[in-house]
């Protein structure tokens, strides 16, 4: 008998599965490998909206939490996967510098913005308006961290590689079952894999595709990750991540010419030098209209639980997320209503009847 079956070993997933057995609970983790998100993400964390200049949901509650959660499994897997790197956010105008130094004043931005403008040092970056540093920010090398995760369950006995089938699964008041196993629960971490789950699928997932271009910029010798129109992201080696696309209707998981075309070309905006794009990936974001993770309870079956939606800040927002689920679950603990997924009704998106 487990405790938790979890559906996905993505970031929301390992997220999951770390707290529930850090708490001492009996788990067991499905993955089919079908959805390539949290491999193929960029990875960074940072608190700001960088567009807009204000925090995101709970900003410095995220990092307080998250990070720490990062630090521990580097511990336990004795891995290296939180890269700690600047972000420099280049300025476009005179306008856009002092938008800045008004932001870093307000409380709660002025943790992470630095006041100090940082004039351009770098003969290959065009940026002669110079840039704004993020503070606190980094880098976590998901796929590394997935792949090492994956490897601990699998030594424990926890990992079944294999889709999940939902119409398999009998529901029970006290527990579930699915062929031979029996659990107190199941937490649905599919990522935009829920569109094919009868369970939760009446809830918004919209879906957004990125892509990312991995491209050779030969003495470019940049070591922060500078955001202008998207993020060059260092990698060594002359190598670099530039991404990252926002697309909304296509849903195919192959990386497309439209989105390489956009990248080069804002790319050609910041540099001054040649690039050669080596690759190109894909891969779809669990997006929701407002934002905000699906975390909670299905409203007619107990037993079952989703954790989703992650959206474009999965490295920031799976771990505390998965926090509040296990809190409301185990001990009753309301969940921020913000990410409560009863904030849809059952019925959300369906015409009545
Ligand atoms: C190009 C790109 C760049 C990004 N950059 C960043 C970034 O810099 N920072 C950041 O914080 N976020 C970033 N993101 C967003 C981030 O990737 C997502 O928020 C996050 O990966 C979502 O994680 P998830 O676990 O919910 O979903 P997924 O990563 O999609 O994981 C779901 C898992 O469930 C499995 N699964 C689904 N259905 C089944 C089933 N029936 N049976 C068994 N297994 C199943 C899938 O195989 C998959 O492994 C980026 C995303 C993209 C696409």
């Amino acid at each position: 008998m487990f405790d938790y079956l979890i559906i996905g070993s993505g970031l929301a997933g390992m997220a999951m599965a770390e707290t529930l057995q850090s708490r001492g609970h009996r788990i067991c983790v499905f993955d089919d490998s079908s959805r390539q998100a949290s491999l193929v993400a960029a990875g960074l964390y940072n608190p700001v909206v960088l567009k807009r200049l204000n925090l995101t949901w709970e900003g410095g509650r995220l990092m307080d939490f998250s990070i720490p959660f990062y630090q521990r499994l580097q511990e336990k897997l004795g891995g290296s996967f939180d890269e700690k790197l600047p972000i420099l956010r280049r300025f476009a105008s005179a306008e856009e510098q002092n938008a800045w130094f008004e932001a870093a004043d307000r409380p709660g931005l002025s943790r992470f913005l630095s006041p100090r403008l940082l004039r351009n040092d770098n003969p290959g970056l065009d940026a002669p308006f110079g840039f704004g540093e993020v503070l606190e920010t980094g880098r976590l090398h998901t796929a590394k961290l997935l792949t090492a995760y994956r490897s601990l369950l699998h030594r424990q006995g926890a990992l079944r590689a294999e889709s999940f089938d939902h119409g398999s699964l009998r529901l029970y008041g006290e527990e579930v079952a699915y062929g031979d196993i029996k659990s107190r629960y199941v937490v649905f971490c599919e990522g935009f894999g829920m569109r094919a789950n009868p369970f939760f699928r009446y809830l918004p997932l919209q879906g957004s595709k990125g892509e990312l271009l991995t491209v050779r910029i030969p003495g470019l010798g940049e070591g922060r990750i500078i955001k202008s129109g998207v993020f060059l992201i260092p990698e060594g080696n002359d190598r670099y991540r530039v991404g990252a696309t926002y697309g909304r209707n296509d849903f195919s998981p192959e990386p497309t010419p439209a989105a390489r075309e956009e990248l080069t070309r804002k790319l050609g905006h910041i540099l001054k030098v040649d690039f050669e794009v080596e690759n190109q990936s894909a891969g779809i974001r669990p997006t929701v209209p407002d934002r905000r993770p699906l975390a909670g309870r299905h409203p007619e079956h107990p037993r079952l639980l989703a954790l989703n939606g992650m959206g474009s800040r999965g490295v920031l927002l799976a771990p505390y997320a998965a926090a509040c689920l296990a809190d409301f679950v185990e001990s009753g603990t309301p969940l921020p209503p913000e990410i409560d997924l009863a904030r849809y009704g059952k019925f959300y998106g369906k015409s009545p009847g």
